[in-house]
């Protein structure tokens, strides 16, 4: 398995329009973040959690040819308004795209690409596939997803674990069920906004804090705010055992 960090920002990315703080005028390539998303290999085939507004250009620098599945998170726009350039792989790959997520994503995505949905057929348009997906396991071409439910403020998202590497973007709270789900994770990623608390996010203490308790071998954060501080500043404090994921990092698993 061999998972790329598409995007590594929060919903606004970084650096955030109109902002002249250190890290948004940061040459540093590490303080650039598009929005969060992965590409995780296994075999032949590739996977993408989260298609958002990013999604194009990170298809052009990754090169990504062929796309077996989209995977969500959840609705927020920052994870799904990239799904209308799917169709450069409908077009190659000449099929639907599979796409999975709960029966409440798979609504909003009805709402918000209702052209696609369209009785009438209109040429052009994102083919899409859909499949709904709950908290149990699913298998996608022999691959197994098992989803990690978390809260999201007031909103459930999924995590997904495929083996023992897993995958939380936005959340700031794991239950007991899925904490029970996490154990044996060697390799983490974790959403870490920033410094300060925040509603719907963990900060860099409360992650760092579950980073303790999971225990995996490697966490990666990600889902990264301006407000966190320059990449490599923050990476300084960091135990051996974390690091700050950036765009465009790679990881043999
Ligand atoms: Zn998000
Ligand atoms: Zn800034
Ligand atoms: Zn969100």
């Amino acid at each position: 398995m061999k998972v790329t960090f598409l995007g590594t920002g929060t919903s606004q990315g970084v650096p955030v329009i109109g902002c002249t703080c250190e890290v948004c005028r940061s040459l540093d390539f590490r303080d650039k973040r598009l929005r969060t998303s992965i590409l995780v290999e296994i075999g032949h085939q590739n996977f993408i959690i989260d298609t958002g507004p990013d999604f194009r250009q990170q298809m052009l620098r990754e090169q990504v040819k062929r796309i077996n599945a989209v995977i969500f998170t959840h609705a927020h726009r920052d994870h799904t308004a990239g799904l209308d350039d799917v169709r450069a792989y409908n077009f190659m790959q000449e099929m639907d795209m599979p796409v999975y997520g709960t029966e409440e994503v798979l609504e909003q995505l009805k709402i918000e690409y209702a052209y696609a949905f369209a009785k009438e057929y209109y040429p052009g348009i994102p083919r899409l596939k859909l499949h709904t997906i709950d908290a149990g396991a699913f298998n996608v071409n022999g691959v197994t997803f098992l989803p990690l439910p978390v809260m999201h403020y007031r909103l459930p998202v999924l995590g997904f674990r495929i083996g023992d590497f897993s995958y939380i973007t936005d959340a700031n709270y794991i239950p007991p069920e899925t904490m029970e789900k996490l154990k044996g994770t060697r390799t983490l990623v974790l959403n870490a906004l920033q410094r300060e608390q925040h509603v719907s996010h963990f900060n860099l203490t409360q992650a760092l804090e579950m980073v303790e308790t999971i225990g995996p071998n490697h966490t990666y954060f990600t889902h990264i705010s301006h407000r966190l501080g320059l990449h490599a500043d923050v990476e300084k404090e960091l135990p051996d055992h974390v690091s700050l994921a950036f765009d465009g990092l790679v990881f043999g698993h």
